[in-house]
């Protein structure tokens, strides 16, 4: 019942601290894509990053671009080639189209390809916007109980679903999450869903904690110190003089991986999904003496099938998450509050709202 728009209201950073509602032209698919009217784009933190920095590392917004893409929406033309969609489906966006063609493509690894046309990452535009395109193969038709909410939230519980899967989260296993953000929520969330038996779960900050709690975390563990040693003998406590096998660091805060480091058990794994300052101070000879792994994790690879699995047979809900709700025209109230960091998720409503 969703109206289509013939117009492209669009939220556009033009730099830092200047989003400006525009229309913009109406894209048309290409061969292989299909057109969506968006309906959900939820923000993150790194859209918060481009509208207070105007960067986040090497990528810089030069030229105006679109936020947003933790999206779903509803298919509204199809591009020539297209057969399976048709319009009106309703589908999560899988943000990131890679080249297929590279090594690291063929490999299985399209989440590094180094040609990887991901939304909203200069200077790709994003789908904080009423009308965008997709390649119709990123794109996963949603059962007609999986809210489209839930299918934006698919982005980011694919990060998640993806760290334990780097981690090795089995059944079994003790697990702690450094950072109680949405990501590390999901990654808690995700881990109990794999069968850990018991899953820690640190912030700096307790109301975060608190949320943590009511999402399900066996044990919550305020940090109130920078001494990484101390609070990994915290950890072990909370698990009752165990140490966890895996931990999935979702901060990027350099005590955190620090802690996580001297928190892993020997022989065990440390997860970086937290993408903090580029180079931090990490206890390496500790991490090497004792076999402790460390992996990277870069957002997702065949994950969003699953993770939408998990969402439609009721194993995870991630509904709880959504703290604010705006619509598209309302964005800069979005992105405020946003920066004002009480919530965990918003989301915005791209649709056009009807009279
Ligand atoms: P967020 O900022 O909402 O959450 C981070 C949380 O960490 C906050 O609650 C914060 O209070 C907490 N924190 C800060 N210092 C801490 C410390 N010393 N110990 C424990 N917790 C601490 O961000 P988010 O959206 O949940 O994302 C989490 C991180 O994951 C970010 O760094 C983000 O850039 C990164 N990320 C990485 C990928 C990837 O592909 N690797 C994908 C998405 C997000
Ligand atoms: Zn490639």
């Amino acid at each position: 019942d969703i109206k289509m728009s013939d117009t492209n209201l669009s939220a556009v950073l033009h730099s830092k601290m200047d989003i400006r509602m525009e229309e913009w032209p109406i894209p048309e698919p290409k061969a292989g894509e299909v057109q969506i009217a968006v309906h959900s784009t939820g923000i993150c933190g790194s859209d918060v990053s481009y509208y207070t920095k105007g960067f986040i590392g090497d990528f810089v917004v030069r030229e105006p671009m679109v936020l947003g893409h933790e999206s779903s929406g509803i298919v509204s033309k199809l591009g020539e080639g297209v057969t399976n969609l048709k319009v009106g489906d309703r589908v999560a966006m899988e943000p990131g189209i890679p080249c297929r063609r590279c090594d690291l493509c063929k490999g299985g690894k399209y989440n590094l390809c180094p040609d990887v046309i991901f939304y909203a990452t200069p200077p790709v535009h994003g789908t904080l916007t009423r009308l965008t395109t997709l390649a119709a193969d990123f794109c996963f038709k949603l059962p007609d109980h999986v809210s489209m909410e839930e299918g934006a939230l698919l982005e980011p519980l694919s990060v998640a679903v993806y760290a334990c899967t780097r981690a090795g989260v089995t059944i079994g296993k003790r697990v702690l999450v450094a950072g109680a953000g949405p990501i590390g929520l999901l990654a808690m969330m995700s881990a109990k869903a794999y069968g850990a038996s018991e899953v820690v779960i640190t912030d700096i900050s307790q109301s975060r904690l608190d949320f943590a709690k009511k999402m399900g975390a066996d044990h919550i563990l305020l940090v109130d110190t920078k001494d990484a040693q101390e609070m990994a003998g915290r950890v072990k406590d909370s698990l009752g003089g165990r140490m966890p096998e895996i931990t999935i660091e979702c901060s990027g805060a350099e005590s955190a991986i620090q802690m996580a480091i001297y928190a892993t058990k020997s022989g065990g794994m440390v997860c970086l999904v937290g993408l903090g300052p580029p180079e931090v101070k990490v206890p390496i000879v500790n991490a090497a003496c004792r076999e402790v792994d460390i992996r990277g994790v870069f957002r997702y690879c065949n994950s969003y099938q699953n993770a939408l699995e998990m969402i439609s047979t009721g194993r995870i809900n991630v509904k709880p998450l959504i703290t604010h709700r705006f619509t598209l025209e309302q964005t800069l109230d979005a992105y405020n509050a946003a920066m004002g960091g009480s919530g965990i998720k918003i989301m915005i409503n791209c649709t056009r709202q009807q009279a």
